[in-house]
């Protein structure tokens, strides 16, 4: 059934029985003008919001409703994990065309209701409103942080090592797959195009997952915080040289990166090989990695995270001076200057992706 024949309050009241009760920090669920939420003595708040619009952040054809659901709420944990904080609850404000089946925002609010309780966050509340145009999910989040102790971007020095977490490039190689009719079908099945058949599709469908569905590194953050191993910290979700250059701009300094270090995804270097691609531009621009792009001081700290844990830590280069400018140091030896690349949501918007 359509939107417009089921009426609001109807669909309002399908929508809150799919919402699970709230753990004990929130003091007032949905239902109210507002919710209400415990913070721990000696925490402070942490707060962000993130929009994902159709035809810009995604397609109706390379991202199904859950999916859009379960980006919405992992991208917007991905910003509190790279301050360092804890995830507590969401808010959800969903515009949609009333001409919008019923199934269609179910299954899309079925996405957040699990993403969420995958990664222990209340949902606390939301809005709905009818769209003339695109579809759009904004979602506000708020986490918590040891009181004054958080990760900024802004504390890195000359002389800090550059790190980041996972590997880079497969959330932007799964895009170009999903836009070449690579797909999954509903029950979770890999719909693979005759044309890519002979590509190495096992990797592919982790292209996929990487795009559709990131993990933020909530975990990451919060160690790199509470041991005070990271100076400065960004999650990577316009492109690593994006967000490298933002991180130094907030830092005053200078960063030089290697080619030679950088963690390229092996499905990348696997998917690039065949399009006779080099992979690197995907490692560099590709965006929405929701990997934690960090400075630190301290590889004794570090090492006890990489006995430990399994997202993997890489350095990739050291913070310099403010005039040297951002670089990349490429394999044969000779440094490009890093200025643009990435993710420019006013320069690109025209080719939505
Ligand atoms: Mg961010």
């Amino acid at each position: 059934m359509k939107l417009s024949e089921m009426g609001e309050d109807r669909f309002l009241a399908e929508l809150r029985e799919r919402i699970p009760d709230p753990s004990s920090h929130v003091t007032l669920g949905i239902g109210d003008d507002a919710a209400g939420l415990a913070i721990p003595h000696g925490e402070s708040a942490l707060v962000s919001t993130d929009v994902l619009v159709e035809g810009v952040h995604f397609t109706r054809q390379t991202l199904p409703p859950r999916f859009i659901g379960r980006k919405a709420v992992a991208v917007n944990a991905s910003d509190i994990a790279a301050m360092g904080g804890r995830p507590v609850g969401i808010l959800v404000a969903l515009s949609v065309n009333v001409e919008t089946e019923e199934d269609e925002v179910l299954e899309l609010i079925d996405g957040v209701v699990t993403r969420c309780s995958e990664l222990t966050i209340d949902f606390v509340g939301g809005n709905l409103s009818a769209s003339p145009g695109p579809m759009m999910v904004s979602v506000s989040i708020l986490g918590t942080s040891l009181e004054g102790n958080m990760l900024t971007r802004a504390g890195a020095r000359s002389g800090d090592a550059i790190y980041v977490s996972g590997k880079l490039g497969a959330a932007a190689e799964g895009l170009d797959l999903l836009q070449e009719g690579m797909a999954v079908s509903a029950a979770g099945a890999l719909l693979v195009p005759s044309g890519l058949r002979d590509g190495p599709v096992p990797l592919a469908e982790i292209c996929l997952r990487a795009h559709m569905d990131p993990e933020p590194r909530i975990d990451l953050g919060q160690f790199l915080c509470k041991n005070g191993a990271a100076s400065s910290c960004i999650d990577t979700s316009d492109g690593l040289v994006r967000d490298l250059i933002r991180l130094c701009r907030e830092s005053r300094v200078g960063g030089r990166i290697e080619e030679t270090a950088l963690p390229i995804h092996p499905a990348v270097l696997a998917w690039e090989r065949l399009r006779r691609r080099p992979p690197l531009e995907q490692a560099l621009s590709g965006g929405e990695d929701y990997e934690l792009l960090f400075t630190s001081s301290d590889e004794k700290i570090l090492e006890t995270w990489r006995d430990s844990e399994n997202t993997p830590l890489t350095r990739i280069g050291t913070v310099t001076e403010a005039s040297e400018g951002v670089r990349l140091v490429l394999r044969e030896g000779t440094e490009r200057e890093l200025t643009t690349g990435g993710w420019d949501h006013f320069q690109t918007w025209k080719s939505p992706r």
